[in-house]
């Protein structure tokens, strides 16, 4: 407890600013909790914001409201996107234990919850706890939706709040928050690592490196917000939200590399990325991957456009093992092995590739075996169930040599006087009619027997695949 005690006073600034939790359960919080309540216009809806309060602190509920009230709208267009939870916003008043000794939590569906242990009605303003629910408010927009990693969450939080206190006329609030970025750095100088390396802590607010990573990750934002602009920063999330990315540092870095255009390799490898990072290396897995995903997205539209089959089943299946393999790559390149990476999605490409082009021998096997029962003025009950019994495992991807051979074989006597088609008897033996004196039974494997010998001139030739 006393570890805890200290570490409470030397992490104060943080522990005032929480982190995100992104949860949509929905929980009975408001139980025996009084209420203020309003609805505010935000560019796409209307959102109901609503801070509950322990009876006799109405003025405590009254300054969160009135911070909250007036910092969404400008949040919303610091953004550059429109609030974009179909929740509305809710603020609870939470005890010290209930909080992990954080100060705000964005708990994302379950609302935003304050220190009420922390921020007391008499010491709220003292403590700053505006700069809490205006951070907190900002995860709105700040969170796993656009970026990737908990420097982007935590520095941009940071960097809205600064700027929705400017808008709010609030210079001295808004010099404060600043001051405590730098103050952090300063004071945790010795714990400096590289931002990428940034990951929040399992529990509480972590230790002295959190602090450093989140007041270093504020200094860097606004850094971006310094050289690149705010507008540019509103267009890269716009682009991130549109499409739905959530950024990791390299795709933040190549995206204010083109909205800027400046290279921005020698300031990102400063902040973000440790030395040993290798950017080229990392920029050929990346092509690599989204390499591998255009050739998995594009492949069901080919088979549709060039077979016509327009439910492919099991397709699922084989995209979410693509996706599969993609993941295990990317976990390398978090570990920085770009070439373990790369390693692991080129063998996939080519994979791909390999079964794509299966899946074409095979799809046109079975297209002459369709045509050929089709033609067949005998076709039987066997032969339509096989097709069918064909046609399900060639778009499951399961290809059988043995079915498909099967469909594809019997096209043709070889007999010169014979009159076909030939007629399916049993499992893969078939026999020709013309020639039943002759006792001409065949399995599949046996008519690659034959077709390998003396009747190569024979028009099954021209059919048969094998
Ligand atoms: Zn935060």
């Amino acid at each position: 407890m006393k570890m805890r005690s200290v570490l409470l006073k030397e992490v104060m600034p943080f522990l005032v600013v929480g982190i995100l939790i992104v949860t949509h359960v929905q929980d009975i919080t408001a139980q025996n909790l009084l209420h203020i309540s309003t609805r505010v216009h935000l560019q796409e809806r209307e959102v109901t914001v609503t801070v509950y309060y322990d009876e006799g602190e109405e003025a405590w509920a009254q300054h969160l409201f009135d911070v909250t009230v007036e910092a969404l709208p400008i949040l919303e267009e610091l953004a550059g996107f429109p609030y974009p939870h179909g929740f509305d916003v809710e603020i609870y008043p939470k005890s010290e234990e209930e909080m992990s000794f954080f100060g705000g939590e964005n708990l994302s569906g379950r609302g935003i919850w304050i220190n009420r242990d922390t921020f007391t009605p008499e010491t709220m303003k003292d403590l700053y706890v505006a700069d809490t629910v205006i951070h907190e408010s900002a995860h709105y927009w700040s969170d796993d939706l656009i970026y990737g990693k908990p420097w982007m969450k935590e520095g941009f939080c940071e960097l809205l709040t600064y700027l929705t206190y400017q808008e709010m006329g609030r210079e001295k609030d808004a010099l404060h928050v600043k001051n405590e970025w730098s103050r952090t750095f300063t004071v945790y100088k010795i714990y400096n690592h590289p931002l990428d390396t940034f990951e929040y802590p399992e529990y509480g607010p972590g230790d002295e490196k959190t602090s450093l990573a989140y007041g270093k990750s504020a200094l860097f934002c606004y850094e971006i917000y310094e050289n690149c602009g705010l507008e540019r920063i509103k267009k890269i999330n716009e682009y991130l939200y549109q499409n739905h990315i959530s950024a990791d540092s390299f795709t933040y870095m190549n995206l204010l590399e083109e909205y800027s255009g400046e290279d921005q390799k020698e300031f990102f490898m400063e902040w973000i990325f440790p030395e040993k990072v290798d950017l080229e290396k990392w920029q050929k897995a990346e092509n690599a991957i989204h390499q591998l995903e255009e050739l998995t997205d594009g492949s069901l539209s080919y088979i549709e456009e060039k077979w016509g089959f327009h439910k492919v089943m099991d397709f699922v299946e084989f995209q979410i093992h693509v996706s599969t393999q993609i993941n295990v790559a990317q976990s390398y390149m978090k570990e920085y092995d770009f070439e373990k990476a790369l390693q692991i999605i080129t063998e996939e490409i080519e994979e791909v590739n390999k079964m794509m082009s299966e899946f074409d021998g095979y799809a046109e096997q079975y297209f002459e075996a369709e045509e050929y029962y089709k033609s067949l003025n005998v076709v039987g009950e066997i032969c339509e169930d096989k097709l069918i019994a064909a046609k399900e495992r060639l778009l499951c991807f399961k290809y059988d040599d043995t079915e498909i051979l099967y469909h594809s074989i019997p096209h043709r006597c070889p007999g010169t006087a014979c009159v076909w088609p030939v007629r399916l008897v049993v499992s893969v033996s078939f026999q020709c009619i013309t020639h039943a004196s002759t006792a001409f039974f065949m399995t599949a494997a046996e008519i690659r027997t034959v077709f390998a010998g003396p009747i190569q001139d024979c028009r099954w030739g021209r059919v048969c695949k094998f």
